[in-house]
């Protein structure tokens, strides 16, 4: 739990405890699958490292300080954190999504739960008072919420969200992995538990595949770590150790990600082969209100569609940069760019995509943590070849 330090303070120190054996500052990497008992049933709190491992103990500490939560359960990827959160619904429950969402999301809930008897309605939650209205029944058990989101960085107000739902029995969470907990904590503004895709800027460094939850609920965090070690899709001591290093520059990092989205969005806004930009800083952008409340800053995900809406245009485009790498995935000290409509949303059907505005036309940028001017020579580089 937060003693009251700043974001800052709490990346760098978040979790990690001095090593009791040998003073290690970093955490050891406890590569272990078991633990010795003295006697049966005797043990130092360690059994298997499917339930526990204390390198994955000390990041699921760091993940709950982070988000000013007193939980956090570290999974072997994002997709498999929801996997186990969605498991605490029974068939017959129904959730409301976001209609703009992650692909994978949106593949795990129409091919997998769908097929275990839980019913997804997709609608705008940038409009929730009325969205919400429309579908939202004596069934609905959970909310999910992604904000922004990938890639038109839609807004939903969450706080709105949480009241309009308040003694339902129904989950309100939160996909916080574009905005990370330096600039958006859902569980202040009412959420009930914050998911992150770790692989992205938490871990920061394209090197690990990870996912977490946060929360706050003592039954729903038994019901997790139960199902957690029942299905076992958990974060490896390695990964643990990496990701125990990447968030202790967290803050740094998201600071320089905010000024690049920053300076590369005034660069768009100017240049006349840019049709629309997509990004929360923008007063133009349609959730621009909402996220000055809820945000402290915009980020570094910024998508925009060239003038004409080519599909040749686009693809030479992404294909022209030479800073940036051509690359799915995003939130890494390097810039990424990439073409949703064929990457990240190939899974959802054309029809669905383009009704939120994923045309072919869009292109995708991860902003890095490199000089504003290099990545802006970069993207001249591209224009010029199209
Ligand atoms: C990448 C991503 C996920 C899935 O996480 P994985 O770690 O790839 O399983 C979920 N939501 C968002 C917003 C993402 O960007």
């Amino acid at each position: 739990m937060s003693d009251g330090k700043g974001k800052g303070t709490r990346a760098v120190h978040a979790g990690v405890k001095h090593d009791p054996a040998t003073g290690a500052i970093m955490t050891p990497v406890y590569l272990t699958s078991t633990y010795v008992q003295s006697a049966v049933g005797e043990h130092k709190g360690y059994e298997y490292s499917r339930t526990q491992n204390p390198t994955r103990h000390a990041l699921e500490n760091a993940f709950a300080e982070l988000e000013n939560a007193k939980y956090g359960l570290a999974f072997a990827s994002g997709l498999a954190a929801m996997d186990t959160l969605l498991k605490v619904l029974e068939p017959g429950d129904e959730v409301i999504s976001t209609n703009d969402l992650y692909g994978g999301s949106y593949r795990l809930f129409t091919t997998v739960f769908s097929r275990y008897g839980i019913k997804f309605h997709f609608v705008n939650l940038d409009d929730s008072e009325n969205a919400l209205d429309e579908v939202i029944n004596d069934k609905t058990r959970m909310i999910w919420i992604e904000t922004p989101t990938n890639p038109m960085m839609q807004i939903t107000d969450i706080q709105a969200v949480a009241k309009k739902v308040e003694g339902k029995n129904i989950l309100v969470c939160v996909d916080n992995t574009f905005a990370t907990p330096m600039l958006q904590q859902p569980l202040q503004q009412g959420a009930d538990v914050v998911m992150h895709s770790v692989t992205k800027y938490l871990g920061g460094h394209s090197d690990v595949v990870m996912g977490c939850l946060m929360l706050n609920d003592d039954a729903l965090d038994e019901k997790l770590r139960t199902l957690q070690n029942s299905c076992g899709a958990i974060a490896g001591p390695m990964d643990s150790f990496l990701v125990l290093r990447g968030i202790k520059t967290l803050h740094l990092r998201m600071a320089r990600h905010c000024e690049n989205g920053r300076a590369i969005v005034d660069f768009l806004k100017n240049h006349e082969k840019v049709e629309k930009i997509y990004w929360p800083g923008l007063s133009s952008h349609i959730g621009h209100e909402v996220a000055c409340r809820q945000m402290s800053g915009f980020g570094g995900m910024v998508a925009f569609t060239l003038k004409g809406d080519s599909l040749a245009d686009a693809n030479k485009f992404v294909e022209s940069t030479e800073l940036f790498t051509l690359a799915e995935s995003l939130g890494g000290v390097e810039s990424l760019i990439g073409h949703p409509a064929s990457m990240t949303h190939a899974s959802i059907p054309k029809e669905v995509r383009e009704k939120v505005g994923v045309t072919d036309g869009l292109i995708r940028l991860s902003l890095g943590v490199e000089d504003a001017v290099d990545i802006i020579a970069d993207l001249e580089l591209a224009f010029n070849a199209i």
